[in-house]
């Protein structure tokens, strides 16, 4: 018991930027999981499953929802759905399906195109191009961007941008997937409603294990027909389960009572990144629009690896990210004596570094 108390404060003493995905349910999500009414997914369907798939579809405006476990299955379906074999998926070059999906090209059969952009959002003259035509004589089968934008430092989607896209996709008869899978932080971001950003869409993904501290799971929603078929190919994929209301249960009280605090991530997050500039002038972060700061420590002349190294010895966990970066990701679990022991981290890691220049 006493070894568990030391590593309990062991674990209290660390600081974990590394992810939104690493925080732990709530007490409301246990008390919930208790109380839901289960049935078989499989067979006669599962009630609290149920009750995901609704809410989640109204909440966003659209007419279906399937519950799946994980954002990465949401994704895949919705490619399966909207295209098929020989045809082209158009995503951002940095997205998350283009950078760390791409490998599902093998069971989707479609060829996943890059389109370049800014800040997560694709050029416009680039996607209209690869609409227009190319000298692979694939078809266009689905555009897919992403709100907020992980490899962009959670930047988020303009409104206008989103409604250039929805116009050229109508205009070349080519559907558009959201990877939403922070789309409540962008919504937060821009303090519109859910249904206000996936209407722009034909489909999207969101995924309940981010920022809103479910255990597991997501969800895609669309309209019926669509959901139906992606119903399907689930059970194709193995990712039907039973009493899948256990996970729901957390995943009801992350979609209706989580939300809501997202705000709070993003105000931590640019506080972070204000006081950290401040104590290491050296370093330079982006100015988050979310709840993720990209650390960039290439004029500090040591490499993220060695700084992510040395953190740790000050109960600091970040990741290593591209281009000189580290990456730092605000959530629950980081409140204002978390931001101030992150900078203090820092601050620390570049005194022992330069022993000639101590900041204080
Ligand atoms: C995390 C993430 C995913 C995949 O979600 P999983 O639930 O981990 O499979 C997809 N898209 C984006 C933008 C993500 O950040």
């Amino acid at each position: 018991m006493a070894d568990f108390a030391a590593a309990q404060a062991r674990e209290d003493a660390t600081v974990d930027l590394r992810s939104d995905t690493v925080t732990k349910p709530t007490d409301a999500m246990y008390d919930r999981i208790l109380s839901a009414p289960l049935g078989d997914d499989g067979q006669d369907g599962d009630p609290t499953v149920q009750e995901l798939e609704e809410t989640t579809a109204s909440l966003l405006g659209k007419e279906a929802a399937l519950f799946v476990p994980s954002c990465t299955m949401a994704n895949l379906l919705a490619i399966i759905v909207h295209t098929s074999r020989q045809k082209q998926l158009l995503a951002e070059s940095q997205s998350h399906i283009y950078c760390s999906e791409r490998g599902s090209a093998t069971f989707t059969g479609a060829f996943y195109q890059a389109v370049d952009g800014h800040e997560g959002a694709m050029d416009l003259n680039l996607l209209e191009a690869s609409l227009q035509g190319n000298y692979s004589y694939l078809s266009n089968g689905l555009i897919a961007i992403e709100s907020s934008h992980n490899n962009a430092g959670g930047a988020v989607l303009p409104l206008a941008h989103m409604k250039s896209v929805q116009r050229m996709g109508a205009q070349f008869g080519v559907p558009i997937h959201l990877d939403g899978a922070r789309m409540f932080n962008a919504a937060a971001a821009l303090n519109v409603r859910p249904s206000e950003i996936a209407g722009y869409c034909d489909s999207a993904a969101v995924c309940l294990s981010k920022g809103l501290s479910a255990p597991v799971g997501a969800l895609l929603v669309g309209r019926a027909e669509m959901i139906a078929k992606a119903r399907a190919v689930r059970r194709m994929l193995g990712g039907q389960q039973r009493q899948a209301g256990i996970v729901a249960a957390a995943g009801l009280e992350a979609i209706t009572g989580m939300r809501q605090r997202l705000a709070e991530d993003h105000r931590r997050a640019a506080s972070f990144s204000r006081l950290l500039t401040e104590a290491v002038p050296t370093i330079s972060t982006n100015t988050p629009q979310t709840n993720i700061v990209q650390v960039n420590v290439s004029r500090t002349g040591v490499a993220p690896d060695q700084w992510a190294i040395r953190l740790i010895q000050h109960g600091l966990l970040v990741r290593p990210w591209a281009n000189g970066d580290l990456r730092c990701v605000f959530h629950r679990h980081i409140e204002d004596a978390e931001v101030k022991r992150a900078v203090d981290a820092f601050r620390l890691v570049y005194n022992d570094f330069q022993p000639s220049s101590q900041i204080r």
